[in-house]
């Protein structure tokens, strides 16, 4: 009966399987495509310094324009879009419009920010990473301490040594980087001194708890104060709530990011509010 059973089950994983990979196969099609296709937009979420609650920067989130009307989250087609390597060419797309729109708000007289870009592990890793960057920044004309590039622990994963030296080169442009989701990887403390980072962004998981749970409340003062000593920018992401945003406020955190403040806008909402803070 036993086995019977078994191997009834491996027919039915079977067919599951089939079907997961010929839908993870349309997908790769359509997301080639979509490069060509220019269906890729970039969405800008606002940073705000938490005792000023001035803008200071703004986090870059692609999404796909599939169809009319129909947006696919990053989540949805990254993970893909890393796997098959498609990530690169995604990638680049993403730094160059990123660096170009930043440098056209800056034309149009906005005040001091920065653009931060989220980089992928395979992205990171092509050999050619830093040159892509340093290249992107020459043709846009964006100043290199404008972009602050995202890093996550997950680059750590691969070739210590040659993260490292991409990381030191990266610098010496004078582009910062910063660690994303801080805390949800493993050996967060080790990689902070090793890659020299300006600034970590606090995961979500965290701050959602600051107001319930008091030990996630512990932690996050933690960070903050880590964080402080080690002389880095802490940004919270994610935050939500008055409540959340006071605690961290009060706690010493720099920036903060989330719906409580502003949602991911598209180009022209931030080109008003950098208007408006401009006036
Ligand atoms: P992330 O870099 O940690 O970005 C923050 C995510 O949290 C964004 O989701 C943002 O919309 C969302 N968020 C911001 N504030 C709040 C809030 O107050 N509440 C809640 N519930 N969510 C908030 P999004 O845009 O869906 O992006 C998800 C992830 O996809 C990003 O996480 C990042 O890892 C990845 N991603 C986005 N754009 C790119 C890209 O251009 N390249 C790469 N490699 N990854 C990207
Ligand atoms: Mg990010
Ligand atoms: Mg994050
Ligand atoms: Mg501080």
């Amino acid at each position: 009966k036993a086995k019977s059973q078994g191997k009834n089950r491996a027919v039915f994983y079977s067919e599951r399987f089939d079907r997961v990979l010929s839908l993870q196969m349309a997908m790769e099609t359509e997301l080639r495509k979509a490069i060509e296709r220019d269906e890729f937009v970039l969405h800008y979420q606002p940073q705000v310094d938490a005792a000023s609650r001035k803008l200071v920067g703004v986090e870059a989130l692609i999404r796909w324009q599939k169809q009319p009307g129909v947006m696919v989250s990053p989540a949805e087609f990254i993970p893909l879009a890393e796997e098959t390597g498609l990530i690169v060419p995604i990638g680049e797309w993403v730094i160059r419009t990123a660096c170009r729109q930043a440098k056209r708000w800056m034309d149009a007289g906005a005040p001091e920010f920065h653009m931060s870009v989220n980089l992928s592990p395979r992205q990171f890793s092509e050999a050619n990473f830093v040159e892509v960057v340093s290249s992107v920044l020459d043709e846009t004309g964006l100043p290199p301490d404008r972009l602050v590039l995202e890093i996550t622990e997950g680059i750590a994963i691969q070739d210590v040594r040659e993260t490292v030296e991409k990381l030191v080169a990266l610098k010496r442009i004078g582009v910062l980087v910063s660690m994303d989701d801080f805390g949800t990887g493993y050996s967060s403390l080790a990689y902070l001194t090793l890659y020299q980072v300006d600034a970590l962004k606090i995961a979500q998981t965290f701050i959602s708890g600051v107001s319930a749970d008091s030990d996630r409340a512990s932690i996050v003062k933690a960070i903050l104060a880590m964080a402080s000593s080690l002389r880095l920018t802490v940004i919270a992401e994610g935050v939500e709530t008055e409540e959340q945003y006071l605690f961290l406020k009060n706690h010493g955190c720099d920036w903060i990011q989330g719906y409580y403040f502003h949602k991911p806008l598209s180009a022209e909402e931030v080109s008003l509010l950098f208007a408006e803070a401009a006036a």
